[in-house]
């Protein structure tokens, strides 16, 4: 016996409360991203600059995942954010669709026009389990090497956006970009990818033409 078919059963599962998550965000013309990373490659940074960028300009609520802390919702809410709710996994690896479910009602729906949900910083999980977004936004960084798309297929596989954060450290980390985004293209080929720096604000131009361009789709 083997342990798949129950691993199927709970994405079944999960994938049906997705689709009912969806379904409330489109009701309410809530565009919604699922961004992951792993810790450290700047998901909060990005959200941060990201929201300062577009306060007065969108209605932005964040879901932030973390295993135990508020330490990003807080950052989220300092910068701008309408709304911020936290969802404190207790030690889960991942957010699933439950969880989303369970924090939609903390949120006035109506009111916003994007929804960014903070994944638990985690390479390998939260790709497996659709929480009814939109669009999913994987944030890599130059300091964790060039060879990620390598290591982690699936998760590259899974995403429709790439965000490579932290150009700024190139010059002093070995970081073959060539390499790098060849890996990407044979897992995802033409994925919108947009190299930055959440530090000098270097490429965030791009990023926030493309989040404002899907909005609208
Ligand atoms: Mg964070
Ligand atoms: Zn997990």
């Amino acid at each position: 016996m083997t342990t798949i078919p129950i691993i199927e059963k709970i994405l079944s599962a999960n994938d049906r409360l997705a689709a009912e998550n969806r379904a409330a965000l489109d009701a309410a013309r809530v565009f919604a991203i699922n961004v992951i990373a792993s810790p450290g490659a700047g998901k909060t940074s990005l959200i941060e600059q990201t929201l300062k960028a577009l306060a007065g300009k969108l209605r932005i609520g964040v879901i932030d995942g973390d295993l135990a802390t508020s330490i990003d919702a807080d950052r989220a809410a300092a910068a701008g954010a309408s709304q911020a709710v936290q969802i404190n996994t207790g030690g889960d690896c991942h957010l699933d669709a439950v969880m989303v479910q369970q924090a939609l009602p903390q949120l006035k729906l109506d009111d916003l026009d994007l929804l960014i949900i903070e994944n638990v910083g985690n390479l390998v999980c939260p790709a497996s389990f659709a929480l009814g977004t939109h669009k999913t936004v994987l944030v890599a960084s130059i300091p964790e090497g060039d060879d990620k798309p390598y290591k982690y297929p699936a998760t590259y596989r899974g995403v429709e956006a790439l965000v490579i954060n932290k150009i700024d450290l190139l010059p002093y980390v070995p970081f073959r970009m060539e390499y790098f985004r060849q890996g990407v293209e044979t897992l995802n080929p033409g994925l919108a990818a947009f190299p930055l720096s959440c530090r000098t604000g270097e490429g965030m131009p791009a990023w926030l033409d493309w989040l404002a361009g899907q909005r609208r789709k």
